[in-house]
């Protein structure tokens, strides 16, 4: 299957583009001096086809990121083995569904939202893992505050859930000093928070992310091509 590509690219399949964006973080890792198998890539799937999302994995895709429960929960029927991440706002009386048909949820920012998730891993007996989500950028609506993102940390491990890092979204800026210095914002709350995954870099800045120490990035147009913009 052919992806529609802008016309300055020459047109690619799905998995040719994983496979490139695999090559290439493996370069960029060793160029940034660290291990090639500590950088994991989510493909970011919302608003894009369950086709697509089975083509991905198959490609050799082993984690994808959704925004939307009521989208994702239509498209997770009968996937391949794979990794779920929630990436959206959680809603409280979705924190059930979400616990039951995600892996993690990266976007807890505030203390209300950890104890929906919390409550509901507890009723379904499960352990589950979260990350702090930062704001790092003027841009960006959510997220706490980096210098706050620890003591958020440590009463989310008091509800009982397992935090396990950071996720922060970049700022829309083409100055790429203004995204290093956002970048490592974020990795200094990740120092402090603790765990073993900073969620950094998105398709038009996984690089610099990596560069920064990201252990996770969440791709999504660069992958799966353009969003569709019919809503769901
Ligand atoms: C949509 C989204 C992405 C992927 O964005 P692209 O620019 O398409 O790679 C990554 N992270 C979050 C939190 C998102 O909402």
């Amino acid at each position: 299957m052919k992806l529609e590509l802008g016309a300055d690219s020459a047109p690619m399949t799905l998995r040719e583009r994983f496979l490139t964006l695999a090559q290439e973080l493996a370069r960029e890792t060793r160029a940034a001096g660290r291990s090639t198998f500590g950088v994991t890539i989510v493909g970011v799937s919302k608003k894009q086809s369950r086709e697509k999302i089975v083509e991905a994995i198959d490609a050799g895709l082993t984690d994808i990121g959704e925004n939307y429960y009521q989208e994702a929960r239509k498209k997770f029927t009968r996937l391949p083995p794979v990794r779920k991440h929630f990436l959206g706002r959680v809603q409280t009386n979705k924190a059930k569904g979400i616990v039951s048909d995600f892996d993690m949820v990266q976007s807890v920012d505030r203390l209300e939202t950890g104890r929906a998730i919390a409550r509901a891993a507890r009723e379904a007996g499960k352990a589950f893992p979260v990350l702090v989500q930062v704001n790092i950028s003027p841009s960006e609506r959510f997220g706490i505050a980096p210098s706050s993102a620890d003591r958020l940390a440590q009463q989310l491990r008091d509800e009982g859930l397992i935090v396990d890092g950071v996720m922060a979204i970049g700022p829309i800026t083409p100055d790429q000093s203004e995204i290093r210095r956002a970048f490592l914002l974020a990795a200094g709350a990740f120092s402090r928070v603790g765990g073993k995954t900073l969620s950094l870099g998105m398709s038009g800045d996984w690089r610099q992310a990596v560069a920064c120490g990201s252990t996770m990035i969440r791709i999504g147009t660069a992958l799966f091509g353009q969003r569709s913009t019919t809503k769901r």
